[in-house]
């Protein structure tokens, strides 16, 4: 009965919460034939696409993401909004996944009926997952999720495969036990529509608010992503959900002003097209990779390398050549 993709269309397009399942089940399946119905599924839905606002969460493990989104989540749903959250977590393959996998967490948003949560999924490059959760994210928005959250933990590439797919990135964060930065990178400060500093409950308030402040100053040696916003810097409690409802002001103040700037849709835009450049890329390269022919002669070629018999760049236009005359055939 399922095996029409129209079913699994009018069903995400339902809200039906089986069909919604279903379809990433077959986004993240790796049968070719799941892939082939999958993409004619998310053709048809693409209409029905981009009304949500997309935000996207990082932090390390332990500064409170899980407790921040089911706090911003309630609150979101008790205004009547639907919630999607998904993740990126690369990891989770090695793991088992450290992301959402654990059915403790968002326990209250986990049984909402107008949330909807889906564990990073496993298995593949950081492309391959993140392919999945950009895809999902197009499906919830289809089914009329008004805002999906992607939450990632900061490893490796995560955090840029996650900015690269929502209109808000915020950077979560807890003041450190000294008085220092606790371990953020500066590259990630670049990515920051916002940085949260976490758990500014009980007595560390004040180690909070020097935390803001210190954030502040370094927020402003960085170049910001836009010239229509300069990332503030908030304190919240996750735990006693003081100040979400700010922080939640800001990104409707933020989406406010990319809309009325044009920078909004500029945006993605901008996201669609490198999305579309990073599948070739890396389509290009697992076809190249499988090509029994390279297979046969890369062996020696990078041995060769190795030894300093031949230039990596001869190696290189020597392979490419390959490639140019396999494409020929
Ligand atoms: P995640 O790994 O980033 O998802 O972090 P969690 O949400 O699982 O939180 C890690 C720990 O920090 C848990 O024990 C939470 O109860 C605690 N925590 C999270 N937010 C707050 C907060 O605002 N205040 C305090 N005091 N603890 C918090």
């Amino acid at each position: 009965m399922f095996k029409d993709p129209e079913n699994y269309v009018k069903g995400v397009l339902e809200c039906n919460r089986l069909m919604l399942a279903k379809t990433i089940t077959l986004i993240e399946s790796s049968l070719l034939t799941h892939q082939e119905m999958a993409r004619h599924i998310i053709d048809r839905l693409l209409p029905h696409t981009g009304k949500s606002i997309r935000l996207g969460i990082t932090g390390v493990p332990g500064a409170g993401k899980s407790t921040f989104i089911e706090s911003l989540g309630m609150m979101l749903t008790q205004q009547g909004l639907r919630v999607a959250v998904l993740a990126i977590d690369p990891s989770s393959t090695r793991s088992g996944g450290s992301i959402l996998a654990d059915k403790t967490r968002m326990e209250m948003l986990s049984v909402e009926k107008q949330a909807f949560i889906r564990p990073s999924p496993s298995g593949g490059t950081l492309g391959g997952v993140a392919r999945k959760t950009r895809e999902t994210m197009l499906v919830c928005e289809a089914a009329g999720f008004d805002v999906v959250i992607v939450e990632t933990v900061g490893v490796g590439q995560s955090e840029t495969a996650v900015k690269s797919m929502v209109d808000f990135f915020l950077v979560l964060q807890i003041s450190g036990a000294g008085d220092e930065l606790q371990g953020i990178k500066k590259g990630v400060l670049e990515l920051a529509d916002a940085v949260v500093v976490n758990k500014a409950d009980g007595n560390n308030i004040q180690r909070a608010k020097l935390a803001k402040k210190q954030y502040e100053t370094a927020l402003h040696l960085v170049s910001p992503s836009s010239q229509n916003w300069s990332p503030p810097v908030k304190i919240c409690s996750a735990l006693k959900h003081t100040g979400i409802e700010e922080i939640w002001d800001m990104i409707l103040e933020f989406k406010k002003k990319m809309i009325t700037t044009g920078e909004f849709e500029l945006v993605r835009r901008e996201q669609s097209l490198e999305w579309m450049q990073f599948l070739v890329k890396e389509g290009l390269e697992q076809w190249f990779y499988k090509n029994q022919n390279v297979i046969k002669i890369l062996p020696r070629v990078k041995k060769e390398v190795e030894n300093g018999e031949i230039a990596p760049t001869h190696a290189a236009s020597r392979l490419l050549f390959f490639l140019d005359k396999i494409s020929r055939v």
